[in-house]
């Protein structure tokens, strides 16, 4: 609630920050660009009833009896629609029957978790009411019970639907990790080596072995263990099938099976991209990549088609991509590595609010490596009210040499010299450098065809004081 009031103080008042850049002041105000999460988080934040509800997408009206069902995207939904929803449904639970609001749910598939506190209080509440105020109408009653809510409405009504220039049933991107290794990579996956004798799994585990690893952006392969374990693999190991299998399995497998393993692929190698030159043609490409994968999906077992929702969610990644850009760019996998340090949060704080406590502690550490990074801050004085302050040069030195504390907070990793084939790093300008700001044009080759970027010039290195 904190953040969402101040999100939205900073478009009433916009936040002063200096640009170390220009050495000139500015502005800005804080924006929800989007929700990245699995998706029963997803679902939660926009409001919706969850995947196993019957109307199971959040981002549209999918759904219904298993005959309504199928995978082409409904009509979207959009944070007004919801809004309007959840409102409807206060108003029917300040009439103090329960039944009519769940039946409401179950037929809209909106049914959000933060207000729903507020639905079962206010049932119960109008039930007293009723029974206590015998000579008062319904109506009254009702009334009062809205004009209750209506009083609190920051506190009933979710921060994200009612969070301004954002539609959150839409900017909830299908997410690569859960969506595609963990679910239709995984089927896929599941489908073929379920039906492998023991002979079958060791030619498939020496062949997968036998794989050069230069150039897939993958860890050592441990063809054994995913093989002995194939029920209960993770993300990256999934990642190294997605690459992988077609080569593998062709001969293992049935002609529809190695159908799915094979357009599994081709979506997935058109989904790993960190930049799209020609949209247009991006999408087409992954419409049709996704038609294949579900095509051969339904060929297999088309009762699955109507029932994983993973596999309906996929109709949506060409809409999210041209909103929000590549969907790698919304990953949550490098975040699931901060699940201990969010258990942590919890574990040793004291239990009494711990979504507070994590955020609390999660920005005290944020500060902390904005710090030792040289970040800049600004101090408050008598005398100067506005004066931008560094951390001391023998604390940024520490740092410069502590691997550790660079290791923990992922501080520059172009400070340890080990940068990955075609990186760039903005190489910081001397304080004493007086030249107007440049940019400075590179480039490289790439299958014959010369591109350029432009890169700006880095902050200046802040001037030490002398000692
Ligand atoms: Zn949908």
């Amino acid at each position: 609630m904190t953040h969402h009031i101040q999100h939205r103080a900073t478009h009433a008042k916009l936040a002063r920050v200096l640009d170390l850049v220009t050495g000139q002041y500015m502005r800005f105000k804080l924006q929800c660009n989007c929700e990245p999460g699995d998706n029963p988080a997803q679902s939660e934040v926009a409001g919706h009833m969850g995947v196993g509800s019957n109307f199971l997408c959040h981002k549209c009206h999918a759904g219904g009896t298993k005959k309504e069902k199928q995978s082409n995207p409904g009509v979207l939904r959009t944070v007004q629609e919801t809004l309007k929803e959840v409102e409807h449904q206060l108003q029917l639970a300040s009439r103090g029957v329960a039944l009519t609001v769940t039946t409401r749910q179950t037929e809209t598939g909106v049914k959000d978790v933060y207000t729903q506190f507020w639905i079962e209080w206010l049932i119960q509440w109008s039930q007293e009411q009723q029974k206590c105020r015998e000579g008062q109408s319904l109506e009254e009653i009702k009334a009062e019970l809205m004009d209750l809510i209506e009083s609190d409405h920051d506190s009933v009504y979710n921060p994200f639907l009612t969070l301004k220039y954002s539609n959150v049933n839409q900017d909830t991107p299908v997410e690569i990790l859960h969506t595609i290794l963990l679910g239709i990579v995984k089927y896929g996956w599941h489908t073929t080596h379920t039906t492998w004798k023991d002979n079958q799994k060791a030619l498939y585990a020496s062949r997968l072995q036998s794989t050069d690893p230069e150039g897939l952006s993958i860890p050592a392969i441990c063809a054994g263990y995913i093989m002995q374990y194939a029920n209960l693999l993770i993300g990256w190991q999934l990642k190294i099938l997605a690459q992988t299998n077609v080569f593998y399995i062709y001969d293992l497998v049935s002609a529809d099976q190695y159908q799915l393993i094979k357009a599994t692929g081709v979506l997935a190698a058109l989904l790993w991209v960190p930049e799209i030159f020609n949209m247009g043609e991006y999408l087409e490409d992954v419409k049709i990549a996704v038609a294949n994968v579900l095509d051969s999906a339904a060929k297999l077992d088309p009762s699955k088609i109507i029932a994983k929702m993973k596999y309906h969610l996929l109709v949506h990644i060409p809409d999210d991509v041209e909103r929000l850009g590549s969907i790698i760019g919304q990953a949550t996998e490098s975040h699931e590595s901060f699940n201990l340090v969010f258990r942590h949060c919890s574990v040793l704080s004291n239990h009494q609010s711990p979504s507070r406590n994590i955020a609390y502690q999660l920005a005290k550490q944020d500060t902390f490596r904005h710090l030792i990074s040289g970040g800049w801050y600004k101090e408050r004085g008598e005398s100067n009210p506005e004066q931008w302050k560094l951390s001391g040069h023998v604390l940024l030195q520490y740092v410069e040499k502590s691997e550790v504390l660079k290791q923990i907070y992922h501080i520059g990793p172009h400070l340890r010299g080990k940068e990955n084939v075609g990186a760039t790093v903005l190489k910081p300008i001397s304080h004493k450098d007086k030249e107007p700001r440049s940019r400075i044009c590179q480039a490289h080759q790439e299958n014959g065809k010369v591109l350029f970027w432009c890169l700006p010039k880095a902050p200046r290195l802040p001037s030490y004081p002398a000692y």
